[in-house]
């Protein structure tokens, strides 16, 4: 029969080597969690001539997720959009997936901080996403909250350029030619709503946040657009607690209240995309919350 097995010499050496090699990485990630150490050094290392096995074999989501304030949800995204498989270890990248890691993780080091923030509050249909804002917009004047365009018409009381730039669908069309729009989507696969870009980018310049409130087709536009986007899902205390201010709200037919709802089940399914999650159980509070994520750390 021949031997399939290595000696038993030879499998107590690889299990010790196993060990120290976990070792090794272990305390790379370490020194970057202590800040004694910087990402991109990781990164330099084990793409050097040495090629030293620890930081080579390091998992790139762990080297992330060693990184002081980076979240595994963040890590996973980050990676996402960099083009990064999930298991991909930091000396087993190409060198476009080497480039962009590294500039990514080089602009978060340089302590760039940005001094305002995009938010966008989203949710499924029905959850108060308008209630909250509407709250927000009374109660904290300094948030600046984005006024979309919609082909919809306006519900009474809605006043153009305040709630919606209540536009044609010709216009709408033109918006999308000129590229105006940060995101646009057609919602309940009947009106077409979107945010203008330019305010947006007028704000962000002149070091202010901005809110959002936009569905989760817009949501995910946002990310694709703007990764460092602030993503919060507001839910509901319970489903039943949904469909209750889905019919109590009035504004729908039922047919329109049945695909609301349907909307609203897919939606929700949505959420752990998200960077945070909100429950709006008394609107003053996740309003409060939402307000909180708009103040970047350490800004004034
Ligand atoms: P409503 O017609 O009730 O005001 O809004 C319907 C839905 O459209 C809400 O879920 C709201 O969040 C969403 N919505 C409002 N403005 C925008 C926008 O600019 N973009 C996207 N994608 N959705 C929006």
């Amino acid at each position: 029969m021949p031997r399939v097995n290595p000696p038993d010499v030879d499998r107590v050496a690889a299990a010790q080597a196993a060990v120290a090699a976990r070792r090794a990485r272990a305390a790379v990630k370490h020194t970057v969690a202590t800040r004694a150490r910087s990402a991109v050094d990781v990164l330099d290392t084990a793409w050097s001539d040495e090629a030293p096995f620890a930081e080579a074999t390091l998992r790139v989501r762990e080297l992330l997720t060693s990184i002081p304030t980076l979240g595994p949800t963040r890590a996973a995204r980050v990676m996402e959009q960099l083009g990064i498989a999930q298991s991909k270890r930091v000396g087993g990248l190409g060198v476009r997936q080497r480039a962009k890691l590294r500039a990514w993780i080089q602009e978060r080091e340089s302590g760039k901080a940005p001094s305002s923030r995009l938010v966008v509050l989203a949710g499924p249909t029905a959850v108060g996403k308008g209630t909250v804002s509407t709250y927000i917009r009374e109660n904290y004047p300094q948030v600046l909250l984005s006024v979309s365009a919609t082909t919809r018409s306006p519900r009474p009381g809605e006043v153009e350029g305040e709630h919606y730039y209540f536009v044609s669908d010709d216009e709408f069309d033109a918006m999308i030619a000129r590229g105006e729009f940060l995101e646009w989507a057609t919602v309940h696969n009947h009106n077409r709503y979107g945010t203008p870009r330019p305010p947006i980018d007028k704000a962000m310049a002149g070091g202010s946040s901005v809110l959002l409130e936009i569905d989760i087709q817009g949501a995910r536009q946002v990310r694709q657009a703007m990764p460092e986007a602030v993503l919060v899902f507001l839910l509901p205390p319970t489903w039943d607690e949904l469909v209750r201010r889905l019919i109590g709200r009035g504004t729908e037919d039922s047919a329109e209240q049945a695909r609301r709802l349907e909307t609203a089940k897919v939606e929700l399914a949505a959420q752990d995309e998200f960077d945070y999650k909100i429950v709006n159980a008394e609107v003053s509070s996740a309003a409060r919350e939402v307000v909180e994520l708009l103040t970047v750390p350490g800004s004034h």
